[in-house]
């Protein structure tokens, strides 16, 4: 049976709690005492049932808001009545006005409750939903996890990774993409040390279901090239992006192999993860993958079979951060390592490097833009690391200004044919 819910015998309830412990909160408490006027605002079916988890100062989550941000992103803005504003990304690319539609569908839910119950609202959202999981709401709860850590930190005034038992690192790997050497080399100037690049493409044409000698050859020799560029410290993986038949992909691994990749990401598409077990165990490269792959529940088939060894979770596909944070602890138990995927923008390298803070497992964090022209004080390499972000909850600030010509954007997803039939083949 559904229970009633009364705003007002919860207001009442709130504010004597809220005077008790005023005097021991000091600098958060007097952040937190001027929203105290706007949460009359609050609709009855938006309210906390009773049982919820307790806070001690008033603090209500007041509307979400989307926008499209170029190249392909979409941020969110959790606002609240205390005047803390959270950050996230809730996006699948190519589905930006999808996911600002489902982000749209949680608002209800939201409104009015407390922020600070994170993984209280991670259950509601997802399990509540009945149909659970897949890109597009596992996104939208990313992005919405996320927002709700960033106020949680700076309602606290810490770092998210003080409130995970971090940090567990002082300093932060991240690579950089680079598809020739000359890329690798650009990137070792800029401060990287770590890389990631694709398959070459023989005659500029994606590779077929069982490829030929000449297009096997010109994986290893094009690979080779970046190794000597990057030098044997240098490390290189190389992302087959899902788009390679399972043939070939072994084809490429066995020639790949001299020289020694990083790892082999997504060597084949992972709805079979039983194919992708088959090609780890044909090869003593580590595999990894995990940008397509939702929640707990999806990384444990990935390593129960022994699909990968190093999972990728994307913090804005996966769950967020609550969820990434106990993909690392699965993951830890079968001495894998998390290097999380990020094609995205500043917020989702921000959550990411929360959660490098917070685990022992961690490899590498990529990254795509470090958030020059998006956020205030963007990140700087310096021999391979960032460092340790130290600002309150996700750690950043947007920069609005920089943004402004910026904001909308329609970008789709590539089309892509084999160039013999026309067919449509993966990119
Ligand atoms: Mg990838």
């Amino acid at each position: 049976m559904k229970k009633e819910f009364n705003p007002q015998k919860n207001e009442i309830r709130r504010r004597s709690v809220l005077t008790g412990a005023a005097g021991l909160l000091g600098l958060g408490a007097a952040r937190l005492a001027a929203p105290k006027m706007a949460v009359g605002a609050v609709s009855p079916q938006a309210g906390t049932p009773a049982k919820r988890p307790a806070a001690k100062e008033i603090i209500k989550i007041t509307k979400l808001e989307t926008f499209l941000v170029k190249p392909r992103w979409l941020f969110l803005k959790v606002h609240t009545s205390a005047g803390i504003m959270g950050l996230g990304e809730p996006i699948t690319e190519g589905r930006a006005k999808t996911c600002a539609e489902a982000v749209k569908e949680v608002e209800p839910y939201l409104v009015g409750k407390d922020p600070r119950a994170v993984a209280h609202h991670w259950q509601a959202i997802y399990r509540h939903a009945f149909y659970r999981g897949g890109p597009i709401l596992t996104s939208a709860l990313s992005g919405i996890d996320q927002a709700l850590w960033d106020i949680k930190g700076k309602a606290l005034d810490v770092p998210v990774y003080e409130l995970l038992g971090g940090p567990t690192r002082q300093r932060i790997r991240v690579y950089s993409h680079a598809r020739t050497p000359e890329g690798i080399k650009q990137a070792r100037a800029q401060g990287f040390t770590a890389f990631k690049t694709g398959p070459a493409k023989y005659k500029n044409r994606f590779s077929r279901i069982v490829d030929n000698k000449a297009y096997i050859d010109n994986v290893a020799v094009q690979f080779a090239a970046l190794r000597e560029a990057a030098g044997p410290e240098g490390d290189i993986g190389i992302d087959f992006h899902g788009a390679v038949p399972p043939q070939t992909a072994k084809l490429m691994i066995k020639v790949l192999e001299p020289y020694q990749p990083f790892f082999v990401e997504e060597p084949v598409n992972c709805q079979n993860v039983e194919a992708m077990a088959d090609i780890a165990r044909g090869t003593h490269l580590p595999i990894a993958t995990g940008e397509r792959i939702f929640t707990k529940w999806g990384f444990r088939e990935i390593l129960e079979k022994g699909a990968a060894t190093i999972l990728q979770p994307d913090l804005c596909h996966a769950g967020g951060i609550t969820e990434v944070r106990l993909i690392a602890g699965m993951a830890e138990a079968y001495y894998a390592a998390m290097a999380p995927h990020n094609p995205l923008g500043p917020i989702s390298l921000a959550a990411g490097l929360q959660i490098a803070a917070s685990i022992p497992n961690f490899l590498c964090q990529e990254q795509v833009s470090m958030g020059d022209g998006y956020i205030k004080n963007p990140f700087k390499v310096k021999d391979g690391y960032v460092d340790l972000p130290t600002g309150p909850g996700l750690g950043i600030e947007l920069d609005e200004n920089a943004m402004a010509d910026k904001i909308g954007h329609d970008w789709r997803n590539q089309e892509s044919y084999d160039a013999d039939d026309g067919s449509v083949v993966d990119w």
